[in-house]
């Protein structure tokens, strides 16, 4: 396969960020809010935004199911800071009933810098990426509090604090690579996408 093909879970969220770093790097690009545009891609972003909000509007959407289906059957799944939140399998501090598609032996918790510190930018050194440094930013950001076995920690902050992980085709980050012309880690899930293929 040349050219993957690739959604952006387009229920709430910075969609139009995510679309344009993935067509940069010259992948095949469709918003996804439907089970059959779902069926047409062979990996999904997951954006940021707000988790228990696209928690809601995917199950009225009818895609929880298609989303964890797809996620159960090896699809390259993407997802940062509310995506990330996404696909955890266990969350602190969600919302009453807030619910996840799962994949991701973590346990994230939200909010986790509090009310004190919305957003902060910060370089963090990624050996999965090489050099340089990556910029992130992080906006009302998660953090990954607990990981099994399987989980391979790809950041952290100076304190140990895991903001990057990758387990299997699941790839999550609490901060937007997406917002700051960081390409890197959309290349690399565009690497997985091609691999599975
Ligand atoms: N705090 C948001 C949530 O709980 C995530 C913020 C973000 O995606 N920038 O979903």
């Amino acid at each position: 396969m040349t050219t993957p093909r690739v959604g952006v879970l387009a229920l709430q969220g910075d969609v139009r960020e995510h679309v344009r770093v993935l067509t940069d790097l010259g992948a095949q690009v469709r918003k996804v809010r439907r089970p059959e545009e779902l069926a047409g891609v062979d990996g999904l972003v997951l954006p940021g935004g707000e988790s228990s909000v696209i928690d809601k509007l995917s199950r009225a959407f009818g895609m929880r199911e298609p989303v964890r289906e797809a996620i159960a059957a090896g699809m390259p799944v993407y997802g940062t800071c509310a995506g990330l939140i996404l696909l955890a399998d266990r969350i602190t501090d969600g919302i009453e009933g807030q619910q996840t598609f799962g994949g991701l032996d973590v346990t994230v918790r939200r909010n986790a810098f509090g009310s004190q510190v919305d957003s902060f930018e910060v370089d963090l050194d990624i050996p999965a990426l090489g050099e340089p440094p990556a910029h992130a930013v992080f906006i009302r950001a998660p953090l990954v509090e607990q990981a099994g076995e399987r989980v391979e920690r790809l950041a952290a902050l100076d304190d140990g604090r895991v903001v990057a992980v990758r387990q299997g085709s699941l790839l999550g980050t609490s901060f937007h690579p997406e917002v700051m012309g960081e390409h890197r880690f959309h290349a690399l899930f565009l690497d997985m996408v091609r691999e599975r293929a």
